[in-house]
């Protein structure tokens, strides 16, 4: 079994992200500068918010923080999505999900210009994705893809099987290992709660990528002999042996799968460092006004 190592992957694109924020002020260019808006209190959010903050610092982009409590009116963050929209210094911004249930988060995402929504949720970003256009793919999904590449783990022709169909995560990764494109050239099956007989698909996947928010959902006898797992999971469980009273844990039975696959990703360390440095690729490319020029 190969251990991907999301961490030292993530590190070496933040690396390369930093040599070009360098160069960039070398020629006289703007910062790239990314604003991220968190409505809230919720521990996990606080902490994904903090740790894009600092790898902003890391690479050597600017950074704004807006915070709203709780209880804003859907107006006053549709009010702070404008000013964003509107200020010229800021390259790209998220709004951290999930948003309280008072707000419509489509029309959130929605009034996010398509040029500064580098987590890839708006409807355009999506369509252009689908259409193979120039587009910000959303960040986790592009992460694993990265991963994959870096891993020269081969797709084309593979059965890649998907649990989980969220807009953010399981869908839009479908949509890409089904392209025709190097990385893509699976035969993809999504399944999803509603799925029958679920393990009947899973034991087949030369490529399994487990996004469903349940902890050691996927045991080894799901598992095909000699697969590529990708565990997108990460839930929160209370734990004594954790200064912080819990630890994160994936979807998949890390211990029993990982006597069987080839290649998996370790939880944490695996995907989540590479959805950060996937927010800062991004980030740069609205910077350097690549895809919407
Ligand atoms: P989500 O919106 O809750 O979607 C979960 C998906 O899993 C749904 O499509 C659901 O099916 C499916 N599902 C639930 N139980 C199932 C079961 N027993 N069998 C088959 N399918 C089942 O979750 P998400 O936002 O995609 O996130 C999934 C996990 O990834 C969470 O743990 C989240 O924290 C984590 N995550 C990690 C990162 C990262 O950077 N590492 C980023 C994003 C998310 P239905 O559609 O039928 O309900």
């Amino acid at each position: 079994m190969n251990l991907i190592d999301g961490k030292k992957i993530s590190l070496q694109l933040q690396d390369e992200i930093a040599k070009e924020v360098k160069q960039l002020i070398s020629e006289g260019k703007k910062q790239p500068h990314l604003a991220a808006v968190l409505v809230g209190s919720d521990g996990g959010s606080e902490t994904y918010v903090a740790a894009k903050i600092k790898a902003c610092e890391r690479v050597g982009f600017k950074s704004t923080f807006v915070r709203h409590p709780e209880h804003v009116t859907e107006e006053k963050l549709l009010l702070t999505v404008h000013e964003l929209n509107a200020d010229p210094d800021v390259d790209g911004f998220i709004v951290q999900l999930p948003l309280p249930r008072h707000i419509n988060e489509h029309k959130i995402l929605e009034a996010v210009l398509p040029s500064k929504d580098v987590d890839g949720f708006h409807p355009i970003n999506v369509g252009r994705m689908v259409l193979n256009l120039p587009c910000y793919v959303s960040a986790t999904p592009y992460g694993i893809v990265h991963l994959l590449r870096k891993y020269e783990i081969e797709t084309s022709g593979k059965h890649c099987v998907v649990v989980g169909r969220s807009h953010i995560v399981g869908s839009p990764m479908s949509i890409l290992m089904a392209k025709n494109t190097a990385l893509g050239n699976c035969t993809v099956t999504l399944c999803h709660s509603k799925t029958e007989n679920l393990k009947s698909y899973t034991k087949t996947a030369d490529i399994l990528i487990c996004a469903l928010g349940s902890p050691d959902f996927i045991t080894a006898d799901m598992v095909k002999e000699g697969a590529v797992v990708i565990d997108v999971g990460t839930t929160r469980v209370a734990s004594l042996d954790s200064k912080t009273g819990f630890k994160l844990k994936g979807d998949v039975k890390f211990d029993e799968v990982s006597q069987k696959c080839s290649f998996i990703t370790p939880v944490p360390g695996g995907v989540g460092p590479m959805t950060i440095a996937s927010l800062l690729k991004n980030t740069l490319l609205a910077a350097k006004k690549e895809i919407y020029k």
